[in-house]
């Protein structure tokens, strides 16, 4: 969880806002550095994973170009992110085609490009790898229930039924495929760490009944995203995270841990981001209006999806902190009445705000700047630097 002050007394932050302040708003600046040191801490944490960064949580080019020196692998879903990082330079045997939502002539501009490694979690795609990408290793996506915990749930679109899985897997080899193993994603920004054990269970179960039944032997696990970022939300810290989730896999598989695999997103790239706004309006809707509205210049749409149903909370900064504060509702500048990013949630800015200000929104270095529209009010997407 994020700590205000532990935060403003860091140096990055002194760095981040010499960098930052000439810059036009509303922007992004992203440190690569916390980005590495993110993807170091989460290897070390996991020393007998394999890492597959979800690229689409940030694409930025230094991020990538860092992410391939380390010796990441890569969690790819379209053709357009293949075509970018393989331009990067990253080699396709650390590539995996994880979109279980793919075109049969995608699928074959992926095998041509040299990736081997699918995941799926229906018949018609698994026919497709079938048939273009022969022989590859295909892995299967089952369902787990997490929209309780997760602040950014993935369920129910992604993933089948175990026993789906299963037969999915036994028509994999009778295809000529290699079956490779069992994938899931417990939600994004998962912060109840039990929904691993759940899942890992259940990977276990269809690794027994395929190797009893159909002498089919699984070998890879792919534990998905869903590790935390600093949001306002509490969470547990990485290393709770990776001593529960080894316990898990130790109590289920013992001594014979498959290969893991990791698909973090989220956790790699959100703490080292932060959206730099400035307010544009500050009002009230009538004269005795408890709440002021801050209208800034970021919104839902350019940068700040996330805050849909307000599900994402990010911590907010501004330079006239620690002094009085009050309730306000936070709104982007768009003229559609959904661009509204706070106002269940709370949140208190300082009395003494004033239009022109800035608001640093802490942690929105995942799922932020590609997540932004293009001309919706004439508006130009948000705009990324990178420190
Ligand atoms: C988005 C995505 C991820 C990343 O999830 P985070 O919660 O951001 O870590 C991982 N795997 C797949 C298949 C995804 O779609």
């Amino acid at each position: 969880m994020y700590n205000r002050e532990d935060f403003v007394s860091n140096s990055d932050w002194k760095k981040f806002l010499e960098f930052s302040k000439n810059l036009e708003t509303p922007n992004i600046v992203v440190n690569v550095n916390t980005v590495r040191k993110n993807f170091i801490k989460l290897r070390d944490s996991f020393p007998y994973a394999r890492i597959y960064y979800a690229m689409k949580a940030n694409p930025g080019e230094p991020v990538l170009k860092m992410l391939i020196e380390e010796g990441c692998c890569f969690d790819i879903a379209s053709r357009y992110e293949l075509d970018k990082i393989l331009a990067l330079g990253a080699k396709p045997d650390n590539l995996s085609y994880g979109n279980t939502i793919k075109k049969a002539r995608d699928v074959k501009y992926f095998y041509e490009k040299g990736v081997r490694m699918f995941a799926t979690d229906s018949k018609e795609d698994l026919k497709n790898i079938a048939e273009f990408a022969p022989k590859s290793r295909v892995y299967v996506r089952i369902l787990v229930e997490n929209s309780v915990t997760a602040d950014w749930p993935l369920s129910r679109k992604f993933g089948c039924h175990p026993d789906m899985a299963y037969d999915l897997l036994v028509q994999a080899r009778d295809m000529g495929l290699t079956p490779y193993g069992i994938s899931f994603h417990v939600g994004s920004q998962q912060r109840d760490i039990g929904q691993w054990n759940d899942a890992i269970a259940k990977a276990k179960y269809l690794f027994n009944s395929l190797e009893e039944e159909e002498d089919i032997k699984l070998t890879m696990i792919n534990m998905g995203g869903g590790f935390p970022a600093s949001y306002i939300e509490p969470t547990n810290t990485l290393d709770v995270y990776a001593s529960e989730i080894t316990r898990y896999l130790q109590d289920d598989f013992g001594e014979d841990i498959p290969e893991i695999i990791l698909e973090p997103g989220r956790s790699l790239v959100a703490d080292a981001g932060i959206l730099t706004s400035e307010v544009v309006l500050i009002s009230r809707k009538n004269n005795t209006a408890l709440s002021r509205w801050v209208y800034i210049d970021a919104g839902k749409f350019n940068g700040l999806i996330e805050t849909l149903d307000e599900s994402i909370k990010y911590p907010i900064v501004t330079e006239k902190d620690g002094g009085k504060e009050s309730e306000v509702i936070i709104a982007g500048p768009t003229c559609d009445s959904m661009d509204i990013m706070y106002e269940d949630a709370k949140y208190k800015l300082p009395r003494d705000l004033k239009i022109g200000d800035k608001l640093y929104w802490l942690s929105t270095g995942a799922y932020t700047s590609t997540y932004a529209s293009v001309e919706f009010n004439g508006f130009p997407p948000l705009k990324t630097y990178f420190m």
